[in-house]
């Protein structure tokens, strides 16, 4: 039977990559039933065998960090240098979860009559669905601990750009002691994502993409009572205060908002910034954000690539006609073939406007201007999602008063830091449920299970 296939293609250039199966609803159940398999001779490895496999795959991914990143920046679009360093976050995720293995301890309860024990015992078969700005890391988050944790995992990354966790697939089948411990099936979100999310030998799903298709992801989830990890959409605020280091502030805030051309769900597209320096931080932001180098992905100095795609590139461009910004820089962009977009700034002096309230997902930061230090507040919580968001000042008890107050999973007092391997990652309200990364990571793709010793 002939197989189906979607094409890929190089948003920088528009260039045909290649062609890409699309799963059909008996193969993504072959998978499944395959990861099945896998998981219960997994589990039953010793913790050795098992740290040692993983360890292996860190090896291995760090063996083919130059190809992966080719890859990625080809696929993606993204700078080589970003790509490089994140396909060697890769292998530094699965390193530190095979670390992990041995230091998964439940409690013990004392108890009349006895105790209770607490062990986490795996989910199962895991299904990792990804979005297309940040395959690599993504996949990784989920795919190490689940399978530290004694699980086995079916990954189905996006569609627009599939290419290097296909790669990771086979890298990781190569070494690991488990054939089909980790398989990677593709094909549309409405079709094979749905068939997997929706197969009954799924016990866990972690989604990661828009808070629209996360809530689909939800309601999949029910009929089986599904354990859910949701990473979903962000518009996370920079807050500057006036006491801050504005210089350090300003210059850092390109990055913060512009990097990955914008496509990042912590990306600090609202900055707020106190009015008596206003003046002072957008003259370095804006002399900031002109040093930023934006073309050809695959040249070493480049900060800035394309969109990921022509239909997401006019998506965003929209933004650009709302009245209710006041746009005041806008940089240089190759013109074409690929699906450009210069890096924009603009100023909502009312924190209404569309480009205030929505996830852009593109280079186009909005400046608010705010007078106090309830109003910070109160505009930084103005939203429906809360994944991230930095916090300006040179004051520590306004730095601990704020960090308290901001309704967000990930804040960081004068830095621009989201993920880190080591700390919980996740959205309060409708940026997600669950967190990644740490030992809170790990303990999400496990059950816990208590057991009671008696002693009479
Ligand atoms: P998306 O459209 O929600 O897609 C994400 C993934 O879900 C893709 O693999 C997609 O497959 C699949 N999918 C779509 N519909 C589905 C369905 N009905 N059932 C099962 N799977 C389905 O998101 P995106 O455009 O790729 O990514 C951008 C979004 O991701 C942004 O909102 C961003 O904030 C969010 N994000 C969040 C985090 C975080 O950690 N919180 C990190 C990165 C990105 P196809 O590609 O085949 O459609």
């Amino acid at each position: 039977m002939p197989v189906n296939t979607f094409a890929v293609t190089n948003p920088a250039t528009e260039e045909h990559l290649d062609d890409v199966r699309i799963f059909t609803p008996d193969e993504v159940t072959e998978a499944v039933v395959r990861a099945k398999d896998a998981q219960r001779t997994w589990a039953k490895l010793t913790l050795a065998a098992r740290q040692s496999a993983l360890y292996a795959m860190a090896e291995a991914v760090g063996e083919h960090v130059e190809e992966l990143a080719q890859l990625e920046s080809r696929d993606v679009g993204k700078p080589i240098s970003s790509a490089r360093a994140e396909a060697q976050s890769v292998a530094e995720v699965f390193r530190y979860y095979a670390g992990a293995i041995d230091k998964l301890s439940g409690d013990s309860i004392p108890l009349d009559g006895g105790m209770t024990i607490t062990i986490h015992e795996p989910v199962g078969v895991v299904a990792v669905v990804t979005p297309w700005n940040f395959p690599l890391p993504i996949a990784s988050w989920n795919v190490a601990p689940a399978l530290a944790a004694g699980n086995s995992v079916v990954l189905k990354p996006a569609s627009l750009t599939p290419l290097s966790s296909l790669r990771l697939g086979r890298i990781i089948e190569e070494v690991s002691p488990v054939p089909g411990l980790l398989q990677v099936v593709t094909g549309g979100g409405g079709t094979v994502g749905e068939a997997l999310l929706n197969h009954p030998q799924v016990d866990k799903i972690s989604f990661t993409g828009s808070t629209e298709v996360g809530r689909s992801v939800l309601n999949a989830s029910a009929h089986d009572i599904k354990r859910v990890t949701l990473e979903l959409g962000g518009k996370s605020a920079n807050i500057v205060f006036a006491d801050a280091d504005i210089s350090q502030a300003a210059r850092s805030a390109p990055g913060a908002v512009f990097d990955n051309t914008g496509q990042d769900c912590c990306a600090r597209s609202r900055i707020l910034v106190q009015r008596d320096v206003l003046d002072e931080f957008l003259e370095e932001f804006i002399a900031a954000t002109k040093a930023l180098q934006v073309g050809d992905p695959a040249d070493e100095n480049t900060d800035l690539g394309p969109l990921v795609s022509s239909s997401h590139r006019d998506a965003v461009a929209k933004f650009l006609d709302d009245d209710g910004v006041e746009f005041i820089y806008q940089g240089d962009a190759p013109k074409g073939p690929g699906n450009w977009l210069a890096p924009h700034i603009g100023i909502d002096h009312t924190a209404d406007s569309r480009c205030s309230r929505e996830e852009i997902f593109g280079p186009i930061a909005v400046v608010i201007p705010f007078d106090t230090e309830d109003d910070a507040v109160r505009l930084a919580n103005d939203t429906i999602y809360g994944l991230s968001g930095s916090i300006w000042t040179g004051d520590l008890g306004r730095a601990m008063r704020v960090a308290r107050a901001v309704d967000s999973g990930t804040l960081a007092v004068n830095s621009n830091s989201s993920v880190r391997v080591q700390t919980p990652f996740g959205g309060f309200k409708q940026s997600g449920l669950g967190r990644e990364l740490g030992m809170n990571g790990l303990r999400g793709y496990t059950e816990l299970k208590s057991v009671f010793l008696s002693s009479e």
